[in-house]
């Protein structure tokens, strides 16, 4: 981590201290109320909850630091993805997005967006590095692409967006703010789902959208309270008890995949290797630029579909399921989503086991006849 992540984490881990009265609770509470004190409407922090309301400004307060941007929260990482492409785009607009994205991203364009008469071109993301961004409203980027991890310069990618007169919506969930910085790259939105690693515990579903344009936030924080598009102030409370361990968890989760895609590397059975941290991996010039390291996804191929779900079922320190960035190792075959990838794909998330067990774990899993 730079010097200056750093200060926003212990910023971060701080920011309610100035706030606090003699006797306040030091974690912020679990604010249920629908209904505010509003014997006025004038001056108000809070009038009803749709519009806001204080576990939501805890979280976001912890976010905004993180992302040096303002920011708001939503119920879901598509929650997020759908306000900033409604709030950037308009009838007759054009959007480009990543083929190889996350793929409920893509059905969002396909099937609701392509509706409201929004043209959204699905383009692979090695190929935009070529693509002619003129005519575009908004150039949509998910770098490393998921499961591929592929990976494309969003500095670059921003300069031509501009140019044409694009915006640029980056998904920033494989990474955080810890770990890639789009907004300083000069990115107009960034979005996430902080149900991945910022949440970190797989028991709560949760986004947000940030920015450093105050006009085009409001507008994304009045469709928040115009489509009823909340979250749950649970899952606030879970997501801010998150971020507080986010750094510490993302360094052993990195460490840890660092380790494992070198000892896949070097393994007989694994094919199709791709993690970006690793020196001939075709994303790796990104490492130590746009991204501070290679993550903790892993993506590699076994001979077939049977052969991967064999090995999957047999590894007991693998969480046989969808999503990643949580506490526990997880993985899964990615081609039974339709994602276009082998067979035998698996999309690996590594989580916080100590690593060499992990890798025994793994290894003992490959020997038995996959
Ligand atoms: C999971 C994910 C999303 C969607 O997040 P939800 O919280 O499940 O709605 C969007 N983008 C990427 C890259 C993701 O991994």
């Amino acid at each position: 981590m730079t010097a200056e992540t750093d200060a926003r984490i212990a910023h971060m881990l701080h920011h309610r201290k100035a706030s606090l009265e003699l006797g306040e609770p030091v974690v912020p509470p679990i604010s249920v109320a629908t209904t505010f004190h509003l014997p006025q409407t004038q001056g108000a922090v809070h009038s009803y909850g749709r519009a806001g309301q204080p576990t939501w400004d805890a979280v976001e307060a912890q976010l905004a630091i993180l992302e040096d941007a303002e920011v708001v929260s939503f119920p879901s990482g598509m929650a997020a993805i759908t306000a900033a492409l409604v709030c950037c785009l308009k009838a007759g607009a054009r959007v480009m997005i990543p083929s190889d994205g996350y793929y409920v991203t893509r059905l969002l364009g396909r099937d609701m967006l392509q509706v409201y008469g929004v043209d959204v071109e699905p383009v692979p993301t090695l190929e935009m590095e070529g693509a002619d961004f003129a005519g575009f409203d908004v150039i949509y980027i998910e770098t490393p692409s998921n499961p591929g991890l592929d990976t494309i310069d969003i500095g670059a990618m921003t300069a031509r967006a501009h140019e044409a007169g694009a915006r640029v919506i980056v998904d920033n969930t494989t990474m955080t703010p810890l770990l890639q910085r789009p907004l300083d790259l000069g990115a107009d939105l960034v979005v996430a789902a902080d149900t991945k690693a910022p949440s970190g515990h797989s028991d709560a579903l949760f986004g947000h959208v940030a920015g450093r344009d105050t006009n085009l936030m409001a507008r994304i924080a009045d469709w928040r309270r115009q489509s009823g598009s909340i979250p749950g102030p649970f899952e606030a409370y879970l997501v801010h008890r998150g971020l507080e361990t986010l750094e510490l968890r993302l360094s052993r989760m990195c460490a840890s995949a660092d380790v494992i895609a070198g000892r896949l590397a070097r393994h007989p059975k694994i094919r199709g290797l791709r993690y970006p941290g690793l020196p001939g991996d075709p994303s790796h010039k990104a490492v130590g630029g746009q991204m501070v390291n290679g993550g903790f996804l892993i993506g590699f191929e076994l001979a077939d579909a049977a052969t991967a779900e064999r090995f999957l079922a047999r590894c007991p320190l693998i969480e046989q399921a969808t999503s990643f960035g949580g506490v526990h190792t997880a993985a899964e075959r990615r081609a039974r989503w339709g994602d276009a990838v082998a067979e035998g794909f698996i999309r690996l998330s590594v989580g916080i086991e100590p690593v060499d067990i992990l890798w025994q774990s793994i290894e003992a899993a490959l020997a038995t006849d996959c």
